[in-house]
């Protein structure tokens, strides 16, 4: 479905990417794992245009869009990039000023001009969905860590995309709250999601990855099924990984 082939970033002299290819399916839940300074965020935000990789391509199955960075691709490109994917962010990254409900509709209907009375409407629907409908009305500060987190999941679906991005949702929470937002991404991917997920869960990956990937140091160390990189995997690096999460 998404085709991703030799992504590098750097930034000034740190050569963070180094050639990243990866084949998302649609519905699949890939799983991205890997030390601390791999590149896995940065990785992440190239495919939702919040960076912009020095070069590699992404392309899109489909024929709706295909981005060659080479090229110095231009915004109205970047822009399409971009509505392709919701990302979750570590630290929600909610407007702090805006009700939960504003925090939804504020995507859809700035970015793409929708109708605020049917936005609301949906912007309900999702709520409902995250199990948050009654604390539409609430500013963040007054959510906890995993509510405003699950409001940030609900956001990323406001603009209706084609794929889901988690960068490490759950790391900045309590551990008590860890895994209502779990159960939430559980659910968006038995829905049939497409979603790429940076995360430390090694559960979760066990539970509910199609395809794991290992970066270490700009590049892809091993790519698989769980099974394969948790159970059968021979790769030194993949070892070393594992022995020091355990
Ligand atoms: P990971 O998510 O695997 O921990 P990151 O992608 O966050 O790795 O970071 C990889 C490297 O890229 C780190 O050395 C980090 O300092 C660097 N880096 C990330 N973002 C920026 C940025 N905006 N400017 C400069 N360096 C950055």
């Amino acid at each position: 479905m998404i085709h991703i082939k030799n992504i590098h970033k750097a930034f000034g002299d740190n050569k963070v990417l180094k050639g990243i290819d990866l084949t998302v399916k649609k519905g699949n839940v890939v799983v991205i794992l890997g030390p601390s300074g791999s590149g896995k965020t940065t990785f992440l935000r190239c495919l939702n245009a919040l960076e912009t990789p020095d070069q590699g391509t992404i392309s899109f199955d489909d024929g709706s869009l295909s981005v060659d960075f080479a090229q110095k691709p231009n915004k109205k490109t970047l822009l399409a990039l971009q509505r392709k994917s919701g990302m979750v962010f570590q630290s929600y990254n909610l407007f702090p000023h805006k009700t939960a409900i504003d925090n939804l509709m504020l995507g859809p209907v700035v970015v793409q001009g929708k109708n605020k009375a049917e936005m609301r409407k949906d912007a309900l629907t999702l709520l409902e969905k995250v199990g948050l409908a009654d604390k539409a009305d609430l500013y963040p500060f007054q959510l906890s860590g995993g509510q405003q987190q699950r409001i940030g999941i609900a956001r990323a679906l406001a603009i209706e995309p084609d794929l889901l991005l988690f960068d490490e949702p759950t790391s900045a929470l309590d551990p008590e709250l860890v895994q209502d937002v779990l159960a939430t991404m559980k659910q968006l991917a038995s829905e049939g999601w497409t979603m790429v997920v940076v995360t430390h869960e090694i559960n979760f990956a066990r539970d509910v990855a199609d395809h794991v990937v290992l970066m270490e140091g700009g590049y892809v160390v091993e790519e698989g099924s769980a099974k394969q990189l948790f159970e059968d995997s021979e790769h030194p690096r993949t070892q070393a990984f594992l022995q020091r999460i355990d």
